[in-house]
């Protein structure tokens, strides 16, 4: 079983309508512990990525990937646009020109991104940002031996990653202004970032 260039489209896709379903929530986590735009933000963003696949022909998945990041990158303030945007930059980079991929490209391609996020945002696990949920994810993956049991574990494992941000006090991004009232909130990037481990199972594990 391989991932072709249709089935990241359908992935975003689920992104997307997940993201424009949790709106209200990821603004309420967002509205807690940071300035509240979380949620209105990702779905304005994944909105105009899926206006962007609509408009031109993706060579393949790496090249739709990266629409998804540009179109991030472009239209999302805050810290999200650029964090999401290296994200999808990453994966696109790695399965560039790879019209079927297998497990171990999906995984490294994961890696590449959590690699960016963690460089660019600076952030180590138990910071309470969207880290906390990508790392489990990411060696959920790279444990995996099937492409579909390991995105289910995958997702998971995100979910589970999430949960445990309620009882972190942040120290990174705006939360970390908060100190020790940031304590009892889930993370709102935590939570978006297990929305698209969700999407991937969703739309990939067949
Ligand atoms: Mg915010």
């Amino acid at each position: 079983m391989s991932i072709s260039r249709d089935d990241v489209l359908r992935w975003m896709e689920l992104f997307a309508a997940a993201v424009a379903e949790h709106r209200a929530e990821l603004v309420a986590l967002d509205t807690a512990i940071g300035d509240g735009d979380h949620g209105t933000n990702m779905d304005r963003g994944m909105r105009k990525a899926l206006e962007r696949l609509g408009a031109s022909e993706q060579a393949d998945a790496g090249a739709a990937l990266k629409t998804v990041a540009m179109a991030l990158i472009s239209s999302v303030g805050g810290a999200a646009g650029p964090l999401y945007g290296t994200l999808f930059l990453q994966m696109g980079s790695a399965l560039a020109g790879n019209p079927e991929i297998e497990l171990a490209d999906y995984a490294q391609a994961w890696r590449k991104g959590l690699e960016g996020v963690q460089a660019r945002g600076k952030a180590q696990p138990g910071d309470k940002t969207m880290v906390d949920a990508l790392i489990p994810g990411v060696e959920a993956l790279e444990r995996a031996s099937d492409l579909s049991d390991g995105l289910r574990a995958a997702a998971q494992a995100a979910e589970t990653g999430m949960k445990a941000t309620i009882p972190l006090v942040a120290r990174k991004g705006r939360a970390s202004y908060l100190g020790e009232r940031s304590r009892d909130h889930q993370d709102p990037g935590a939570t978006s970032t297990y929305y698209l481990f969700e999407a991937a199972a969703a739309a990939l594990a067949g």
